[in-house]
């Protein structure tokens, strides 16, 4: 990991304006939006890795789905959701960095 970079979590860091892998430091995206270069893959929410104990349909109108967003150099899983399908904007981390 470059020197310069600051950690945002344990998958990625951010390097000036660039958000960037930490384990193959490949750009994903920027500050304004962190996931530009990732690969989205959806399947049912019955594939996911965790008990759902009960149809997604019984408790939400929408269609829904199991979304995750991947390096695409590393297929590290950058971000994991339980979203409406229709829904892209979900997005539920905002890049703030406090400059000195
Ligand atoms: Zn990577």
């Amino acid at each position: 990991m470059n020197h310069n970079a600051v950690r945002l979590d344990d998958n990625l860091c951010l390097v000036t304006d660039e958000v960037r892998c930490v384990h193959c430091d490949t750009r994903v995206g920027t500050r304004t939006d962190w996931l530009a270069r990732a690969l989205f893959v959806e399947r049912p929410v019955e594939q996911a890795q965790v008990r759902v104990p009960a149809p997604p349909q019984l408790f939400v109108d929408a269609p829904t789905a199991f979304r995750q967003a991947l390096c695409p150099t590393c297929l590290t899983a950058l971000l994991t959701e339980v979203v409406a399908i229709a829904d892209a904007g979900s997005r539920s981390k905002r890049i703030e960095v406090n400059e000195p």
